[in-house]
């Protein structure tokens, strides 16, 4: 089976100031040397999405961490999917744990984000995993399943979705999930993506990993079959460890 092209996003979450931007000055001064092993992607604060976009040019993606689900109307402090597109942003995260945990958004508030996503032509990187609560108490594929149910709308397609498995206990704590529970997981997730969406489609959507990618872990979490990416927090802030972690992208 032919894999599919490396996605390696950045999710920058609530960092960063305008002199930040210098280090994606930097992501993209290195992605020529970079684009033979993957994609980039990297999601700053809204309020740097437009001069991202700028010094992204076309070899970086950038992408919002949050659309509403509406395109326009009384929605203090939200923003529209339009309105990323508007600006030339391509790509947008849904259901990150954090949403769902600050913002108590619900699979059914994530999937209507993701049909938002779709509906301003974006990609959308669904975000599911499960806490340290429901992996000690065996529940991980059931949580898995149930997320993949409600979060993907009926319509998926490579092009325009991604799924990122981030088990919760590893986000921001510097553990990562072992090679197997990578490894099971990501093969739970493929079979549910092939048995609902068809084997051509099941087979290419990206399922990326995340929670605690760093340059010393990403050989070996990208190796991992069905891992076709990852979405990077912490590590993703200095562009010499994004960069690292690119170059372990398989080629
Ligand atoms: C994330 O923000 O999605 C993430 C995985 O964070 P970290 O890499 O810091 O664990």
């Amino acid at each position: 089976m032919m894999s599919n092209r490396t996605l390696i996003a950045g999710n920058w979450k609530m960092n960063g100031d305008r002199a930040a931007l210098a280090e994606l000055g930097r992501i993209v001064a290195a992605q020529p040397n970079l684009s033979a092993r993957c994609d980039l992607l990297i999601c700053p604060p809204a309020i740097l999405l437009s001069e991202a976009v700028t010094i992204a040019g076309s070899s970086v993606a950038i992408g919002g961490q949050d659309c509403h689900a509406d395109p326009s109307g009384a929605h203090t402090g939200d923003i529209a999917a339009e309105m990323l597109a508007d600006i030339g942003v391509t790509h947008v995260l849904v259901g990150h744990s954090e949403r769902r945990a600050d913002h108590g958004e619900s699979d059914a508030v994530v999937r209507a984000k993701a049909l938002a996503a779709w509906r301003a032509g974006l990609v959308a990187i669904v975000c599911i995993g499960e806490t340290e609560d429901e992996r000690s108490a065996g529940q991980t594929l059931d949580i898995l399943g149930r997320q993949l149910a409600g979060s993907l709308p009926d319509g998926v397609t490579a092009a325009s979705t991604v799924v990122a498995y981030e088990p919760v206990w590893a986000i921001g704590t510097g553990k990562t999930a072992t090679v197997a529970d990578v490894e099971e997981a990501h093969a739970f997730i493929r079979t549910t993506l092939t048995a609902r969406f068809g084997a051509a489609i099941g087979c290419a959507v990206r399922i990326l990993y995340g929670g605690s990618v760093k340059p010393s872990n990403a050989a070996e979490l990208l190796g991992v079959r069905n891992v076709d990416g990852a979405l990077v927090g912490g590590a993703s802030l200095k562009a010499d460890d994004f960069i690292a972690i690119c170059q372990n992208a398989p080629q």
